[in-house]
């Protein structure tokens, strides 16, 4: 079965081929599928966002389509920088210009650390139905940059359970606890099982 996940970016991909190709799913990618439009996502939510990332590709193709939307959300800071994460310091996916902002705005609070969390929605939709799951990542941002694997806060970030950040951690321990792998298990589970 083939399904197109609504990315261009090729860790992710690998990431879902994974996954799930012992379920003889073909990944394909927007590029596979000739898809260039731009989609603004403007909902409120990682939810509505994947949805209308899923929604536009789905009208454009007949195949099962994957779209996901993660991002950080730090306690300290009510939620924040949550569905802005890409473009956290006004800069659309500038990584270094975001953990800048994210340091100066922990500082601001006299915060050497907070609690966060990483959340991945995913919307699955194949002719019609609508699927949609969550998945988390617990524990704690700190006001440094220690590390340079992965991307985004990944340098800052320390799951529960570790004392070494995510930047620390090799891509596929880090792919074993991720957000994106908890929401991704949950459809696997309804889709699959
Ligand atoms: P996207 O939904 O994957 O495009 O992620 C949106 C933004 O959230 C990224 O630009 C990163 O800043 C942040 N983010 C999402 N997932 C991760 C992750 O696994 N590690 C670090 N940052 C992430």
């Amino acid at each position: 079965m083939d399904i197109v996940i609504a990315t261009t970016n090729l860790g992710k991909l690998k990431e879902y081929r994974e996954m799930l190709e012992k379920y003889s799913v073909n990944c394909l990618s927007l590029k596979d599928i000739s898809f260039d439009m731009e989609i603004i996502e403007d909902g409120n939510t990682f939810k509505e966002n994947s949805y209308i990332k899923a929604k536009a590709i789905s009208d454009y193709t007949n195949l099962p389509v994957i779209a996901d939307d993660s991002g950080l959300s730090v306690d300290a800071l009510g939620g924040l920088p949550g569905i802005y994460s890409a473009r956290f310091s006004g800069l659309e996916h500038n990584d270094k210009a975001n953990r800048l902002k994210l340091i100066d705005e922990l500082h601001k609070l006299n915060l050497s650390e907070s609690k966060a969390h990483f959340t991945c929605a995913i919307t699955y939709i194949n002719n019609g139905e609508v699927i949609q799951t969550e998945g988390y990542v617990y524990g704690k941002v700190i006001d440094k940059e220690i590390g340079s694997n992965g991307f985004g806060y990944d340098s800052m970030f320390i799951p529960d359970g570790y004392n070494t950040t995510v930047g620390e951690i090799d891509e596929d321990s880090k792919n074993n606890i991720s957000h994106r792998h908890n929401a991704l298990i949950k459809l696997i589970e309804v889709l699959f099982k």
